[in-house]
């Protein structure tokens, strides 16, 4: 079973329960549960709107990806929900 940490409340839940969120190392785009051929530096947020609310307020997820995130983004990963 693997395990990941939410960027938002850091609880530690199964991969199957959180979002995956990679900047794909060879395009710098932002990918939002991608498959296993994305590669690049990933979060994990709770399919929870709390917790991605904390995230962005705070910038983690933009610390975490080294990359600036945009509304668009924002309004992706609540889609998810
Ligand atoms: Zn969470």
């Amino acid at each position: 079973m693997t395990e990941r940490k939410c960027v938002g409340c850091g609880e530690i839940k199964n991969r199957d329960e959180l979002i995956k969120i990679t900047k794909e190392h060879a395009t710098d785009s932002i990918v939002i549960n991608g498959n296993s051929k994305i590669f690049g530096r990933s979060a994990y947020l709770c399919y929870n709107k709390s917790c991605i609310e904390n995230a962005l307020k705070k910038n983690k997820l933009q610390k975490i990806l080294k990359t600036p995130i945009s509304a668009e983004l924002k309004g992706q990963l609540i889609n998810e929900l």
